[in-house]
């Protein structure tokens, strides 16, 4: 019988190894313990609103070649924004643009962000700086899903170095227009059952060992040649490996508006000076996203921030807020160092997953790269690639 590679887990990390294996020929079959395929980059119908909504907006910048590379493999949607970013303050109604020619800080503050001391913050490298409020803290939020005053400096900068040395169009986002799982998701479940990959979802996996994989609803037997990918969060590999990666999270709070009229809004808007950090919108439903939520948000107050902006008067519209506590890790310089490698204790059982050391916060980005890299190791195949 030809090698298996099983791939436990159908968020992007899942996805991406099973892929990778599918598009070099290997037979793969993907395990997935929820009805759907995703994780926590997934779309759904919303009764409230009549419309189908992501669970958060998510935006792959132009550095993310793997995300990227991915995308162009499987046939994904993305629509490219301007090279540049629209900020407005909540306070005042101020309006700037920033680009990658025209930023908001001095020399010495983007020297101190490139180039930041270890061990130290990103507020103890930046909050003094003028360029703090309307640009540094944005942007750690929006890159590291931590506030200032915790994230590590040193990941913020690797950002920030890799955006730099894109040059003019490091600043550059992509959308996914129809939405995570049309653009997404399911062109890469197409691309997989196209190659031959057998899919199942509903398969919870409770128990592991070199030989057989228990899920709640089938037990899977393995053959000596077959290899394991747990493309899962530290939580679910706690409870089947027994290891201890309790690490601590940030929430995203997303809150969708439903317009009385399309509204056009051409890029995400950054705002700074009230709750609201983004907000985008597509045709009639305006998002706001908040990262590194507090545990609960009020529409209400939402609404009287963005209303003026997208000139819609009016009572709260019909809205969902929808609270992902786990969204992420916090990317404090503790945290950071403790994300574990792709090996575990169990020969031929590869861990994949945005949790795992890596040059990236844990993102779309940090997910694919950890679901390629297991996939390599996996399969002693170097030459996977997504590019
Ligand atoms: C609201 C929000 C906004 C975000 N915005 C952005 C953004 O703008 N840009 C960006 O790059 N990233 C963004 N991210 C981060 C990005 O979504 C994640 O980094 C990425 O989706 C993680 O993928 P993953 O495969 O590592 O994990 P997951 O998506 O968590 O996938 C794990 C999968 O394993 C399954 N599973 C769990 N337990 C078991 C089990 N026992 N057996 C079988 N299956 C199991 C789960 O159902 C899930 O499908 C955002 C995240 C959130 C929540």
């Amino acid at each position: 019988m030809k090698r298996c590679l099983h791939v436990v887990g159908a968020g992007l990390a899942g996805l991406a190894a099973a892929w990778a294996a599918t598009k070099a020929g290997h037979r793969v079959i993907l395990h997935e313990a929820a009805g759907h395929a995703g994780g926590r980059c997934r779309s759904f119908a919303d009764p409230k609103l009549d419309r189908v909504v992501d669970n958060g907006s998510h935006m792959v910048l132009e550095i993310n070649r793997a995300v990227l590379g991915l995308a162009h493999q499987v046939g994904a949607t993305l629509s490219p924004l301007p090279p540049r970013i629209d900020f407005m303050d909540l306070q005042d109604g101020q309006r700037w643009r920033v680009s990658p020619f025209r930023l908001p800080v001095g020399w010495r503050e983007a020297l101190a962000a490139l180039v930041p001391d270890d061990g130290r913050t990103v507020f103890q490298v930046l909050g003094h700086a003028a360029g703090f409020r309307r640009f540094w803290h944005p942007l750690c939020l929006a890159l590291l899903n931590t506030p200032p005053q915790i994230a590590c400096a040193t990941l913020f900068a690797r950002v920030l170095r890799k955006i730099v040395l894109a040059g003019p169009k490091g600043l550059r986002g992509h959308l996914f227009p129809s939405g995570l799982s049309a653009d997404l998701v399911e062109p890469i479940l197409a691309r997989l059952r196209q190659g031959g990959t057998e899919i199942r979802f509903h398969q919870r996996l409770i128990a592991i060992c070199q030989h057989r994989l228990t899920f709640d609803q089938a037990i899977e037997t393995l053959g000596v040649d077959d290899r394991v990918v747990l493309a899962l969060p530290p939580w679910a590999v706690d409870d089947v490996l027994g290891t201890d990666h309790r690490f601590p999270t940030e929430t995203i709070a997303n809150i969708h508006f439903r317009l009385p009229l399309p509204v056009r809004l051409d890029a995400p808007l950054g705002l700074v000076g009230g709750q609201a950090q983004w907000l985008f919108v597509r045709d009639d439903v305006a998002s706001v996203t908040i990262s590194s939520a507090p545990s609960h948000v009020e529409a209400a107050s939402l609404w009287a921030e963005i209303a003026p902006i997208l000139a819609c008067p009016g009572p709260l519209p019909a809205h969902r807020v929808i609270m992902e506590r786990r969204a992420t890790l916090r990317h404090d310089g503790a945290t950071l160092a403790r994300r574990p490698g792709p090996t575990t204790e169990i020969p031929g059982v590869f861990l994949a997953g945005d949790w795992l050391a890596s040059p990236w916060p844990c993102t779309l980005e940090s997910a694919v790269s950890s679901g390629l890299a297991a996939a390599r190791l996996a399969l002693g195949r170097d030459d996977l690639r997504f590019s």
